[in-house]
């Protein structure tokens, strides 16, 4: 229930809450001392963004959300991209099973 209610919080710092849903978070809010301390910290990690973004005074806030889909992304890249090493490593050298397990064994020592 309260995570719906911080939702509503992300969306209404994003400025995509309709009026009634705003009033309706408000009135939560003036009630619920939990969803009330996440707006500020939801507030307080925006304007850490504003000001790592060279930007301590900005009114539009930044959106955290999109930086961490795009670190998300990064990261599921660089996943591919090990993966796509091994791979290629694999093929190259052979991996566990190619020969006897103590030639795999000593292949992995030595490497
Ligand atoms: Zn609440």
């Amino acid at each position: 229930m309260h995570e719906d209610w911080v939702r509503q919080v992300d969306l209404e710092l994003d400025g995509e809450l309709s009026l009634p849903e705003r009033a309706a978070l408000s009135r939560h809010l003036a009630t619920c001392r939990h969803c009330a301390e996440a707006r500020v910290s939801h507030l307080e990690m925006r304007v850490a963004f504003a000001r790592s973004a060279g930007e301590p005074h900005a009114r539009t806030v930044p959106r955290p959300r999109i930086r961490a889909r795009a670190l998300a992304i990064a990261v599921a890249l660089a996943l591919v991209a090990g993966a796509a090493a091994g791979w290629l490593a694999h093929g190259r050298w052979g991996g566990p099973g190619a020969g006897p397990l103590e030639a795999t064994r000593a292949t992995f020592v030595a490497q």
